[in-house]
Order: C-alpha cells, then sequence, then structure tokens
C-alpha cells in the first residue's frame, strides 16, 4: 500500500465512523524496516513512529530525531525494568506498560528525573498466556495503582489474537477505558486498523501496510 495509501484509508474509515481524521493518530511501526523505507516516510513528512525494541530503537532513532525534528517515537514493545531508563530518554509515549514491577520503576525513575511521558496500559484482552498485558479483569486494579504512583496514564493499548475477529477485542479495550476514564486508546495494525477506527481508536499502530513487507533480522 505505502503511505499515502494508508492515509487515504485511514481517512475513510474515519469518515465511515463519522470521526474527525485528527482524532486518530498514524503511527508507522518502522521495526525491522531497512533505514532507506524509514527515511523515505520521515521526508514525506510523516512524524509518528513506532518501535517494539528498545536496543533496535537506541540504534537508529537518535540519529534519525537529529536529522528530522518533530518526531513521536512510541514504545510498542515489552519493557524489561533494566531498560526502563533508556526507553524514558529514547521514547516520548510508553504504551506497553503491564506489571506492577515496571509501574514502580518507571514511577521511581519519573520522581528522580522528575520528567514521565504519557503511559498506556497494554491489555491482553485475549487472555493468551504468552502474550504480554494485564488481564481485562486485573486492569481496572492496575490502572488504580499506576495512578497512586502518579504515573501518566492516558490509554490502553492492545493486540487481538490473530485468530479471533479483532472488533470484539476492540470494543472490548473501549469499553474497559471508558469505565476507567481513559481517553486514548491504541489499537489496530496492518489487516484491521478500519476496524479499530470503528471501535473508536484514537491511535492505529501500522507496520507492513506502509513500508511493506518485513524484512527479517539476520
Ligand atoms: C509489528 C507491530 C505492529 C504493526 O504490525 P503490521 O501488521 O505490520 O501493521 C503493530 N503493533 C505492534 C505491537 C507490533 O509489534
Amino acid at each position: 500500500m505505502g503511505l499515502e495509501d494508508v492515509r487515504a484509508a485511514l481517512d475513510a474509515a474515519c469518515e465511515g465512523a463519522g470521526r474527525a481524521p485528527e482524532d486518530v493518530a498514524l503511527i508507522a511501526v518502522s521495526k525491522v524496516q531497512p533505514i532507506e523505507r524509514v527515511e523515505a516516510v520521515l521526508a514525506a513528512g510523516h512524524r509518528v513512529f513506532g518501535e517494539n525494541r528498545v536496543q533496535e530503537a537506541a540504534g537508529k532513532w537518535p540519529d534519525l530525531k537529529a536529522c528530522f525534528s518533530g518526531v513521536e517515537l512510541h514504545l510498542i514493545g515489552p519493557l524489561q525494568t533494566n531498560k526502563a531508563r533508556q526507553a524514558l530518554d529514547l521514547f516520548d509515549v510508553i504504551q506497553t506498560v503491564d506489571r506492577p514491577k515496571l509501574a514502580k520503576t518507571l514511577a521511581r525513575l519519573a520522581q528522580e528525573t522528575g520528567r514521565c511521558p504519557p503511559l498506556y496500559v497494554q491489555v491482553n484482552t485475549g487472555e493468551e498466556p504468552q502474550k504480554a498485558g494485564v488481564l481485562p479483569g486485573d486492569t481496572d486494579g492496575f490502572v488504580a495503582e499506576c495512578r497512586s504512583l502518579e504515573l501518566p496514564v492516558v490509554g490502553l493499548m492492545c493486540i487481538p489474537p490473530v485468530e479471533e475477529e479483532p472488533s470484539l477485542h476492540f470494543a472490548l479495550l473501549a469499553k474497559i477505558a471508558a469505565r476507567n476514564g481513559l481517553k486514548e486508546l491504541s489499537m489496530g495494525m496492518s489487516s484491521d486498523f478500519e476496524r479499530a477506527v470503528a471501535q473508536g481508536a484514537t491511535s492505529v499502530r501500522v507496520g507492513s501496510a506502509i513500508f511493506g513487507a518485513r524484512v527479517p533480522p539476520h
């Protein structure tokens, strides 16, 4: 598809859902993509990106941010507590807060540095054992715990099971967010971002549809 086609499809999905296009952020997921593809999307004027590994992001984004101003970088993959400090230096949004130990570490670092980026809680809506995220039934309690630590939690994020209709998971995430007074919903990827918009996504995370198939790491 490419950036322009995805932008057009996203605008059409917003129109279909009666939503304003500026209310849904397009996060271009650049993990494992050759740097030329990332630079091309930056050169086209796009500024919001997602990466799922701290180490990989550290290898490319400091240089890219030095060349292109106004980049907003989202962490959308699991965060180990021993990489939390590095993640806070690198990322403008962290979408994968998913356990008390990580929340406490982020709170400590936020106290120490006096700043903390906006955070999302990742919810394992499909209750898949291999997947990160707080279980739906534990989310209210975990959000409350983050708030008691004074962490700036702004929304929820989910990755639905591959075999299931994603709309059900998007609707569940929207319901949990609403009852917790959280505005932001990060949901929807290349194959289902239109359905996510219909369920209220405020950001969609799109990789292969923008950049092409991911080149496997060597
Ligand atoms: C890789 C990734 C995406 C993008 O996936 P595509 O199917 O290529 O759009 C979105 N969200 C997360 C958490 C990812 O790891």
